[in-house]
């Protein structure tokens, strides 16, 4: 029994190979083509036409002739200064082209080279990252300017370990920074390659387990040249974000479809299989401004926490629900970030944003000091803050919103006075009725 079983499958995958590979290979019927592919693609293959060494210097050819005639010229691609290429990489770490552009001219412009950034005060530095997100990369990029700085002379080191060794560096930062600044031939994978190579692969495993990685980086280095490794890399890049799209990929202008197994069995838009996201976590979270003789009270994020060593109203998470509860709160949490009391006032601004998987609500409240004294760490200051330095300190960017909004109103004791008996001004200003006080 478990003999014949056998033998069925070895001749129904024998025809398979040669239906597909001698009979039909680029067969007009794609159901049944998308059968035959979909059952010889175990979850970890490679497309069998990337198999020998004269089908990967062809799939090079292909792809690296295409890269030629359909780059995009940007702005760090204009030479290959290894400084300019890291700063790059790490502004485009889960940000866009478009975002990270303006962002590189800017800190090129105020940072020609890796000792001047080395040498810059990190709060400047946080304050032109501001709007970037993900902020620990850019306390990274500063502590790895200084380690290049010093320890290797201003220059970037050449070969993926030593570059890993830098502060924020993983592997395809390094693979990245070694074959496009210096040709050494380094695999890299990030969301455009790794779609890309997972297409190709026909690899239809989850792309960020262990096993997707293990077997997307192993096809990386299989296909990367030992010679033109930058140009090869940077060809593999441009072809995942303008032709082979997350949704819909263009397969039909690209230049490697003799190549790709997804594309053979018409898998295209089911590879890569992604993990499912979690599901955002709904959080409802106050800032509090509070105003005194046109400062208003900041205080410096402490390490660990979210937007580390930036500036920020008193803020936290709101567990009340009652408005006389709510007020209580903002209160008791106020003193307790900075020892001052405060007399709660109008509600200024709600802003909805998203931090990681955390859908945030965020009520802004005015407030005025009504006793206490500032308490202030070295590891958390606080102060009061003319209104007109909050133009020089890093903030996040609802932070900025805030910061924002009381410039434009400022405060008004009538309305003031308003909320402190039951009324509320609202994001245009107007005030309406609360039960808050
Ligand atoms: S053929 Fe289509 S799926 Fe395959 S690499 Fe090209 S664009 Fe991507």
């Amino acid at each position: 029994m478990t003999f014949r079983y056998n033998a069925e499958l070895f001749f129904s995958r024998l025809f398979a190979y040669f239906a597909v590979n001698r009979l039909f290979p680029l067969c007009a019927f794609a159901p049944l083509r998308k059968i035959i592919y979909t059952d010889r693609m175990a979850t970890d293959c490679i497309s069998r036409s990337l198999a020998t060494s004269q089908q990967k210097a062809a799939f090079r050819r292909r792809l690296v002739n295409w890269y030629g005639k359909h780059a995009r010229p940007l702005p760090w691609r204009e030479n290959r200064d290894a400084y300019r290429i890291w700063l790059s990489e790490v502004m485009l770490q889960q940000t866009t082209v478009a975002m990270a552009r303006p962002y590189f001219e800017r800190f090129v412009a105020a940072f020609p080279t890796v000792h001047d950034l080395a040498a810059a005060d990190e709060q400047l530095i946080l304050r032109m990252w501001e709007g970037l997100g993900y902020y620990r990369r850019a306390r990274s990029l500063h502590a790895a300017a200084k380690a290049v700085s010093s320890d290797h002379g201003g220059v970037f080191p050449r070969d993926v370990a030593s570059l890993m060794r830098l502060p924020g560096v993983g592997r395809y930062t390094a693979g990245a920074v070694a074959s496009f600044a210096y040709d050494t031939s380094a695999p890299i994978l990030e969301v455009n390659t790794l779609r890309v190579l997972a297409r190709l692969a026909g690899y239809r495993g989850e792309t960020a387990s262990t096993a997707g990685q293990r077997f997307l980086w192993r096809t990386a280095e299989e296909l990367v040249p030992a010679k033109g490794a930058g140009r090869f890399n940077y060809a593999l890049m441009e072809l995942g974000a303008v032709v082979c799209k997350p949704v819909q990929p263009q397969c039909e202008t690209c230049p490697v479809t003799a190549h790709c197994a997804a594309f053979q069995a018409g898998l295209q838009n089911e590879i890569p299989r992604l993990a499912a996201r979690p599901k955002p976590t709904a959080v409802r979270e106050a800032a509090v401004v509070v105003r005194r003789n046109g400062c208003v009270l900041l205080r410096q994020r402490g390490r660990g926490e979210r937007w580390e060593n930036m500036w920020d109203f008193p803020r936290f998470e709101l567990t009340s629900e009652v408005p006389l509860l709510v007020r209580d709160e903002l209160v008791a949490k106020v003193r307790q970030q900075t020892g001052v009391t405060i007399e709660p006032g109008a509600l200024l601004k709600t802003i909805k944003h998203g931090v990681t998987r955390f859908r945030i609500t965020l009520d802004c409240y005015e407030a005025r000091p009504a006793g206490g004294r500032i308490r202030s760490t070295a590891e958390t200051p606080v102060r009061w803050t003319p209104l007109a330095e909050l133009a020089k300190l890093p903030l996040s960017v609802s932070g900025r919103q805030i910061a924002n909004t009381i410039r434009l109103t400022p405060r008004r004791e009538g309305a003031m006075s308003k909320a402190r008996e039951g009324a509320r001004i609202d994001a245009n200003g107007e005030v309406q009725n609360t039960n808050l006080h």
